[in-house]
């Protein structure tokens, strides 16, 4: 059976039927009923929250023969010549294509004219902010003097981005992102009209998923009962067409993350890759069941706030018992900084697991809540040492200046020749002292000894180096090793390139060419 767009065949044609945008719809039907129509309109808001519709509705109805209730009647000629697009009256211009003075000055001519027929010549402009600063000049002078005949309806996602003088010009109507529920209704309206059957939590997920914006509602949906069509639509589906992912792994994630569990975490990142999920898309979902854990927190909100099943409500409040607010906005904090870089990262699997390493590892942050993240990962370890005591106690008087704070002060020299060999024959055991994450990328590494004094870490496996790189474990193990030795080590990271890494069981406890160094 042919399908047609539902996006086009469910655009609203009165503003009885516009959703979420009530206080536009109220002004706007007011202002006809009352015939007090304005000259310029501005139509701000984010893509898809009806910005164009209602501007379509606005120019049927200031035409129309027999309005009704300040909505088009859409019977009479007017309405469908507008409706068919054969009238003369309304004009649809998009700016991101037209943004020339030149455009502009066409119209200039053209609202010379009184319309032939209908009342108002309407010009609709569709992201306006895209126009040259001389077209928004043009258009300005026309705006300055409206002819009484003509309406502008500008619209844009940037509001920022148009003239102050323009501004001042037009009524300016703010268009709101659709909430959840909004969304949850006209998503089961519409399956109900299409007579598509869909669970529930289906539902929820679409209106999750299209973010405040009505027309991604509908096109996500029009994907999942395009694919299924005639049939149920269910949860497993939807995630299916949207290349989703189960809560459940959301959960072992979690887990894996509050545990310290890098290799589990990675094996994770390996299932969701092997199942040929989006990891753009992952990051987001991943970002919202934190959102919502953390809502859980906060409050106690029903399954339908958050547009998951009872199960999975229940698996969320334990992982949210087992955490403190503070970790999880560090937590959706890291995951949005990684949301931005991962859309056009070549390299988004990496980029995710140094996300979920930074996770497992506030130590490296600087602000005051990986700080005490790193207190409570510390106390349930039940491992406070003295060092990593004072280590806090440092970057907690950088966060906050006016507590003065005992300073312990160590001689400390460069390191020579013999601390780096000395340094090399502990290497295993200093390894084996460090905690679990920072153990788990060094483990297998080798240190060696160049000729200006300074030490090498070379690392057999290149996820690790990067790793260790990327995070800045330099600065943590000089540390470390000034607080052991009392020396300042001057510390480089290599890694083995792939031609000389030999399986982990051959090589034992020497790396071919770097002993002979440390040996001289
Ligand atoms: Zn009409």
């Amino acid at each position: 059976m042919a399908y047609t767009a539902l996006y086009r065949k469910w655009r609203p044609t009165r503003f009885e039927d516009v959703r979420g945008q009530d206080h536009v719809v109220r002004t706007l039907t007011n202002q006809l009923n009352s015939d007090r129509v304005g000259h310029a309109y501005l139509f701000c808001g984010t893509r898809g929250t009806g910005k164009t519709t209602i501007a379509k509705i606005f120019a049927r109805a200031v035409n129309c023969e027999h309005p009704v209730n300040g909505s088009p009647c859409n019977e009479c000629p007017t309405c469908r010549g507008i409706l068919s697009g054969n009238s003369v009256n309304v004009v649809e211009i998009d700016a991101a294509s037209n943004n020339g003075v030149d455009n502009i000055r066409e119209i200039r001519e053209e609202v010379k004219y009184k319309p032939t027929e209908g009342r108002y010549r309407v010009y609709i402009i569709d992201e306006v902010h895209m126009l040259s600063t001389g077209a928004f000049n043009a258009l300005l002078k026309t705006l300055e003097e409206p002819p009484e005949y003509v309406i502008f309806i500008l619209a844009t996602t940037e509001v920022q981005k148009i003239p102050i003088t323009v501004l001042s010009r037009c009524q300016r109507y703010d268009f709101k992102r659709l909430s959840l529920a909004e969304l949850k209704s006209q998503i089961s309206d519409l399956l109900a009209a299409e007579g598509v059957e869909a669970e529930d939590t289906a539902v929820s997920y679409l209106a999750r998923q299209a973010d405040g914006s009505s027309r991604d509602a509908l096109s996500l949906m029009e994907q999942c009962i395009s694919l299924y069509y005639g049939e149920k639509l269910t949860y497993d589906r939807v995630l299916d067409v949207l290349g989703a992912v189960d809560q459940t792994v959301f959960s072992s994630l979690l887990r894996c993350v509050l545990s310290y569990d890098v290799q589990g975490a990675i094996h994770v990142v390996d299932e969701l890759l092997s199942t040929g999920r989006e990891l753009t898309q992952f990051v987001s979902d991943f970002t919202w069941y934190l959102r919502n854990i953390m809502l859980i927190q906060t409050e106690d909100p029903r399954e339908d706030v958050l547009g998951i099943s009872r199960e999975n409500l229940f698996m969320m409040k334990e992982e949210a018992g087992n955490m403190d607010i503070n970790q999880v906005m560090r937590y959706i904090r890291i995951l949005g900084e990684l949301s931005n870089q991962i859309r056009y990262a070549s390299s988004k699997r990496v980029m995710l697991e140094l996300a979920l390493m930074r996770m497992m590892q506030p130590a490296m942050q600087d602000d005051l809540d990986s700080i005490l993240d790193r207190i409570r990962s510390l106390e349930e370890r039940g491992v406070a040492s003295p060092d990593a005591a004072r280590y806090d106690a440092e970057r907690m008087s950088a966060a906050q200046p006016a507590e003065p704070v005992e300073q312990r002060t160590i001689e400390v020299t460069a390191a020579t020749m013999e601390d780096c060999k000395l340094l090399a024959a502990d290497w295993e055991g200093i390894v084996e002292e460090q905690g679990r994450l920072l153990r788990s990328i060094l483990v297998g590494t080798r240190v060696g000894v160049s000729d200006n004094d300074s030490l090498s870490i070379y690392f057999k496996d290149p996820y690790f180096f990067s790793v260790a790189d990327k995070t800045g474990r330099v600065e943590e193990i000089r540390e470390i090793l000034k607080n052991k030795y009392d020396k300042e080590f001057r510390i480089t990271l290599k890694c083995l390139k792939v031609n000389e890494a030999t399986p982990r069981a051959v090589l034992g406890k020497t790396i071919p060419g770097i002993e002979m160094e440390i040996e001289e």
